[in-house]
C-alpha cells in the first residue's frame, strides 16, 4: 500500500536535508490535516501529539512535513535523535542489518551486535567497576528491569522515587512516576512498595543539595527503613518534571548514604544519557557512579532500545531466564546504536552539545534578563529550559507557556513543554543542528514570548 501520493516529492532525510525554516502553508497544511483526520478516526484518543504536521523526513536541525513545511526541530523527538535524525551511519547500519537478519530471540540464538553494544554500555557507563548489561525495548521497560535487579539483589522491597520524578507509562512505572496528569490520572492501582520523598529543586525550594538531601533521608529512615529499601530511582537531571538541575551535593550524599546502607542507586538516564547534557551521562557531571544505569532515548539515533548497566555483582543477581523479553536488544536496532554510539565518541558529540548549550544559555538568559516572566534559565549541554512565571507571585504559569509554545510551533519551530507545573519549555535540539539555524529557532521563541 502507498501511504501519500506522489511519494517522489519527498526529500531523502540526513544532514542533506535543506537546512531551513520554511512555511509553504499555514500548520497544518492539507496533506498533514487530512493524515490527522485519519488519526483521529484510526487511532486512540489517548496517544495525543503537540505539533500538527505529519513528518516525512528529516534530519540535521529540520522536520519535513508532508506538504513541504521545513520546521527547525528543537526537541530531538524528545532527546531521541540526538546525533541528527537519519544520521548517515545509522541509516545505513540499519539498512544493513536489515537486509542480513531481522531478529532470532537474542534468548534463542544469541548474535554479536547486542554482545557489542552491551560492552559499549559497559566501557562509556561511569565508574571503574566490573560492568554487564541488559538490553530492553523502551526506558519504561530498562526501569522496570532495573527494579527487579536490584530487588532480587538486595532481597527488598522498596523502592524510593522522588517529587517531579518520570520514569515511563507502564504499571510499575507509573508508580515512579510523580506526576498524575497526564501520566496516571485513571490508570490505578499501582505497583506497591514504591515510596516518593522530596528531592532538590533549588529554583522552588531555596535548599542547598545536602540539605535537601537530609530532608529526603531523614523520610526514608523514618517511613521506609534501610533495611527494607531495595533502590532509590532517580534523573541526575529531572526530565518531564521540568528539567529540574538538583542543587551541587544533593546526589552525592543520596549516593553516599545509599552505598552505606546497601541499597542499590539507580540513575534513570533515558533522557540525559549519551551526550545529551554536555557529556557522555550526566552522572559524570555530578561526580556520581550509580550502580545501575537505565539508557533508551538517544542510544540508538531513533531505534527502539533501552538498557540497563551497573555492577556486574548486582547485574549477575537475577537468575537465567529471569531477565529478557522477545525483542529486547533487537539486532536492527543494536546496528544502530553502534553506530551511533561510534558518533557520539568519534564525530565530537560532547563538545558539541557544550556548543549548543551555550548558544540556549546565552539567549535564554539575555531573555530572562529582560523578561521577568522567565523566572529561571537551567540546565547542562543541550539539556536546557526556560521556567514561567507570574512575575508579581512567582507562581508557575502553565497559560503563558503553552502560548509560547503553540506561537513558536505556528511559525515553524518544535519546541517541547515540560514540568509538574506545565510552567517550562525545554530545548532539546539535534546536536546535529547549526548554530544559525539554532539562533533562528530561538528567536522565534522570543517573538513568540513576546506577543503572548
Ligand atoms: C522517556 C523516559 C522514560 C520512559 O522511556 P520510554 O522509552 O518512553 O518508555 C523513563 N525515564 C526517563 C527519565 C524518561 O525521560
Amino acid at each position: 500500500m502507498t501511504l501519500i501520493d506522489e511519494t517522489s516529492t519527498i526529500p531523502a532525510g540526513g544532514p542533506t536535508l535543506p537546512q531551513e525554516r520554511r512555511l509553504v502553508t499555514e500548520l497544518p497544511g492539507p496533506r498533514s490535516a487530512a493524515i490527522l483526520a485519519r488519526k483521529a478516526d484510526a487511532v486512540a484518543a489517548g496517544v495525543g501529539h503537540t505539533v500538527p504536521v505529519a513528518a516525512v523526513a528529516a534530519g540535521g536541525g529540520v522536520v519535513v512535513d508532508a506538504d513541504g513545511n521545513s520546521l527547525i526541530d528543537l526537541g530531538s523527538g524528545i532527546a531521541v535523535t540526538t546525533v541528527g535524525n537519519a544520521h548517515p551511519a545509522v541509516a545505513q547500519a540499519i539498512a544493513a542489518q536489515a537486509a542480513q537478519l531481522t531478529h532470532t530471540c537474542f534468548m534463542i540464538s544469541p548474535y554479536e551486535s547486542y554482545v557489542a553494544v552491551a560492552e559499549a554500555l559497559n566501557r562509556i557507563t561511569p565508574g571503574d567497576f566490573a560492568k554487564k548489561s541488559a538490553l530492553f525495548n523502551s526506558g519504561a521497560e530498562a526501569v522496570e528491569n532495573a527494579v527487579k535487579i536490584a530487588r532480587k539483589h538486595t532481597g527488598r522491597q522498596a523502592v524510593v522515587a522522588f517529587d517531579h520524578g518520570y520514569h515511563g507509562r507502564t504499571n510499575l512505572t507509573m508508580a515512579l512516576t510523580a506526576k498524575s496528569m497526564p501520566y496516571k490520572s485513571g490508570f490505578g492501582p499501582f505497583a506497591p512498595e514504591v515510596y516518593r520523598v522530596p528531592g532538590s529543586y533549588p529554583f522552588r525550594d531555596g535548599l542547598t543539595g545536602p540539605e535537601a538531601a537530609k530532608r529526603a533521608i531523614t523520610l526514608v529512615e523514618k517511613q521506609i527503613g534501610a533495611d527494607n529499601l531495595a533502590a532509590v530511582i532517580i534523573e541526575p537531571i529531572q526530565g518531564e518534571g521540568g528539567f529540574i538541575v538538583p542543587a551541587d551535593g544533593f546526589l552525592n550524599t543520596v549516593v553516599d548514604w545509599c552505598r552505606a546502607h546497601g541499597v542499590v542507586f539507580i540513575a534513570d538516564e533515558v533522557q540525559t544519557g549519551f551526550a545529551r547534557t554536555g557529556a557522555m551521562f550526566a552522572s559524570e557531571t555530578f561526580g556520581i557512579e550509580p550502580d545501575l544505569i537505565t539508557t533508551a532515548k538517544g542510544i540508538a539515533g531513533g531505534m527502539p532500545l533501552a538498557a540497563v548497566t551497573g555492577r556486574a555483582e548486582i547485574m549477575d543477581s537475577a537468575h537465567a531466564g529471569g531477565l529478557g523479553g522477545t525483542y529486547g536488544g533487537n539486532p536492527v536496532a543494536c546496528a544502530a546504536a553502534l553506530a551511533a554510539i561510534d558518533a557520539f565518541e568519534n564525530e565530537g558529540m560532547v563538545e558539541r552539545a557544550q556548543q549548543v548549550g551555550a548558544i540556549l544559555v546565552e539567549r535564554l538568559t539575555a531573555l530572562k534578563e529582560k523578561d521577568p516572566r522567565v523566572g529561571d534559565v537551567r540546565g547542562h549541554g543541550a539539556m536546557i529550559a526556560a521556567e514561567f512565571v507570574d512575575p508579581e507571585t512567582g507562581e508557575p504559569d502553565a497559560a503563558l507557556t503553552a502560548a509560547v509554545a503553540k506561537a513558536a510551533i505556528a511559525q515553524g519551530v518544535i519546541v517541547l513543554t515540560c514540568g509538574t507545573f506545565g510552567n517550562v519549555i525545554r530545548f532539546l535540539p539535534p546536536l546535529a543542528i547549526g548554530d544559525d539555524l539554532l539562533r533562528e529557532g530561538l528567536d522565534v521563541v522570543a517573538d513568540a514570548l513576546a506577543g503572548a
